[in-house]
């Protein structure tokens, strides 16, 4: 397995270029995070997978989007939201066969997300890893510069990866807690990218959520605390040579967890909230079309099961769902045949974006942006490779 290493900040700051970018149940206690010994990833995976588990929808496949090539492109920038939900992509929508986008969710881990990236590195491929905010630590941060170095994509999982998020008590503390959700997962990835070591980064968490990295935090503290987590960030951001407002990963995409709202029977009222919280966000939301399986109970060790599922839906052509800790020899084959086969086409999020809504990332970016937030909330569309210091703010004007 190849050694993650970390990029010099320069080099993590060129890949940027094109860089626009619960709950009714009782708050989780703080569980102490698991890292170090090779039996406690394993634990790790086994808690990992037990959420999944409880959210088994999330790998159930959904029904097959009406692939028509020829129906792809909506209007520009300024079209209306997508049928159902916010802007984004979901179960629904009409794609091009064989053109999938791969992506990955419930990272960093420090055993599986190495292996996935040395795999998709090894075929040349670029994915988009849905993190989960509360795995960012001193032990996975490298994995999050790798990603950005290595030219993929990176989204918001949530922080808490709480199934039940959008089913808090009153509506506004369900937008809160969503939103609360997702504001905290780009703040660790931030962190993440600035850190300059191990110990740099347990300081930076420190004084950005006045709460010791060693445990994870309450979705119910987050919610209270994350506007204040968020000034001391966009401080902590300045004093290290950021403009203004301007951070250093615009994070434009997001995927709840277990699919949320949008994959219940009953979850008319939850996506309403949802999609309140993804304006508020200013970030899209991308569900998918076809899923490799790895959640499904009794089957997720399947060998066969999982690249029949992985190879079904890339020739398809959507948004595929896999999870970092997937099998790893299925998930060797499969993108082994993706690779092969001229019937299939890994495109990046970017690209997905283009094709749907006939408009660049950072021009949808701009578009989703929220203008009524907080300085600290910019986000860095147009941030230009290597921009030194001393130029001009690019944080979009309020
Ligand atoms: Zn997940």
């Amino acid at each position: 397995m190849k050694t993650t290493t970390r990029p010099a900040f320069a080099a993590l700051i060129l890949t940027l270029a094109t860089g626009c970018h619960a709950v009714s149940t009782p708050a989780p206690a703080a569980a102490p995070r698991v890292v170090h010994a090779e039996h406690e990833h394993e634990d790790l995976a086994a808690q990992l997978v037990a959420s999944e588990m409880a959210a088994a929808r999330e790998g159930t496949p959904l029904p097959l989007p009406s692939a028509q090539p020829g129906q792809l492109v909506q209007p520009g920038c300024s079209a209306a939201p997508a049928q159902k939900g916010f802007y984004g992509f979901y179960a629904n929508d009409a794609w091009a066969q064989g053109r999938v986008v791969l992506t990955f969710d419930d990272g960093p881990h420090p055993k599986f997300t190495p292996r996935v990236l040395d795999l998709l590195a090894e075929k040349k491929m670029k994915a988009t890893f849905f993190v989960v905010g509360r795995n960012i630590s001193r032990d996975t941060y490298p994995l999050i510069q790798r990603m950005v170095a290595d030219g993929h994509t990176l989204g918001s999982h949530s922080y808490s990866h709480d199934v039940l998020m959008t089913k808090v008590a009153t509506p506004a503390d369900t937008v809160e807690t969503i939103r609360s959700q997702h504001e905290v997962t780009t703040i660790l990835i931030d962190i993440a990218l600035v850190a300059k070591s191990a110990d740099d980064f347990d300081a930076l968490f420190r004084s950005t959520f006045e709460h010791e990295p060693a445990t994870w935090m309450t979705a119910t503290g987050i919610k209270k605390t994350w506007r204040s987590a968020a000034t001391r960030h966009e401080a902590n951001l300045k004093a290290r040579g950021f403009d203004g407002g301007v951070r250093p990963y615009a994070v434009l995409y997001s995927r709840p967890p277990g699919g949320g709202p949008y994959v219940e029977q009953d979850g008319g009222a939850g996506i309403k909230l949802y999609d309140e919280a993804l304006t508020k966000l200013g970030m899209m939301n991308v569900m998918w079309h076809g899923a490799s399986g790895d959640t499904v109970p009794d089957k997720r060790s399947d060998f066969a099961f999982l690249t029949k599922n992985m190879e079904k839906y890339a020739k398809q052509g959507g948004v595929l769902l896999i999870h970092d800790y997937m099998r790893p020899d299925a998930l060797e084959v499969s993108l082994a045949k993706i690779d092969v086969d001229p019937h299939v086409e890994v495109m990046s999020m970017e690209d997905a974006v283009r094709t749907k809504y006939a408009c660049s990332v950072g021009g949808l970016g701009q578009k989703l942006d929220d203008r009524g937030m907080d300085a600290i909330l910019r986000r860095g569309f147009g941030l230009p490779p290597a921009r030194p210091a001393s130029e001009p703010s690019f944080a979009l004007s309020r």
